[in-house]
């Protein structure tokens, strides 16, 4: 089964994500649980959460479908010891509101180091955090994304990746999301077929598709390798329709989240459409 969907406004609660979702046709969402650039937000209240789990069941969505991702100001390599502790809480705070809401992932951007510390030892930070988090949860995976590699982003490399899950200690709740327009522009090509198979196999050896939780299907504004992250409409970038035709009709992508996080939301319906009829 595909679940293409797209990542929904949650403004006024939670609980209108699955009915925003519902609304363009989409069989999976994303959503921010929490304000994505406030560090406090108030606790979901019983109300927001019996509701939310109502909306989802009343539409059709299992956990399987739902893909969290949590806000931007978080940083879960910082160098810097106070603004680390910072990240650390409030990505626990995370991962407890989609244990609350009955979810099992949680997608984050792994982290940077602003330039004050080498790759290696903010990657050992990174898995830290992870295992910090998992310790205090359950139920919940935290789920790695891809970036771009703009800035001092890390994580744009597979082997990125891969080197923080073998520092997770329970590898079971450990999982990665991929976002085709940051493979793209850290340098993976997906735009022809014989690229985008040579790529997934190269993901496949390095990580492993057993560690795929969730994808962000967006095509690119910019060019292969060019280590900017600027999403573009399906079918109107770098990629072009194909690398979602490749997603559509491969089965290795199949029961897992597949997130729109093109800049046009007008469009949604008609691109989780066109994503439809690629099977
Ligand atoms: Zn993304
Ligand atoms: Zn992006």
């Amino acid at each position: 089964m595909k679940y293409f969907g797209a990542h929904v406004s949650a403004s006024g609660g939670v609980e209108n994500a699955p009915v925003n979702a519902h609304s363009i046709g989409a069989k999976a969402f994303a959503l921010f649980t929490k304000n994505q650039r406030q560090w406090k937000s108030a606790p979901l209240s019983q109300k927001s959460i019996d509701a939310f789990k109502e909306n989802c069941s009343k539409f059709g969505y299992t956990a399987a479908q739902i893909l969290p991702h949590d806000s931007y100001l978080i940083n879960l390599g910082h160098p810097e010891e106070e603004a680390l502790a910072k990240s650390r809480e409030a990505f626990l705070d995370e991962m407890m509101r989609c244990e609350q809401l009955g979810l099992d992932r949680l997608n984050f951007h792994p982290g940077s180091h602003l330039g004050k510390v080498d790759e290696e030892t903010c990657l050992r930070t990174i898995a830290e955090s992870i295992n910090l988090a998992l310790a205090k949860t359950a139920g919940v995976t935290a789920v790695i994304e891809n970036t771009a590699g703009q800035g001092s982003n890390l994580g744009f490399k597979f082997e990125q990746l891969r080197y923080i899950i073998d520092l997770v200690e329970d590898k079971s709740r450990v999982g990665v999301c991929i976002d085709t327009c940051h493979a793209f522009s850290a340098g993976y090509d997906l735009a022809t077929e014989e690229a985008f198979t040579k790529t997934f196999a190269e993901f496949d050896a390095v990580v492993g598709f057993g560690y795929l939780k969730g994808m962000h299907l967006n095509d690119t504004k910019k060019p292969l390798a060019s280590k900017v992250d600027r999403h573009e409409s399906i079918g109107d970038g770098f990629l072009g329709k194909n690398t979602f035709k490749f997603i559509a009709q491969d089965a290795r992508f199949d029961n897992i989240p597949l997130i729109l996080e093109t800049p046009n939301e007008e469009r949604w319906a008609e691109e989780i459409k066109l994503l439809y009829s690629f099977i």
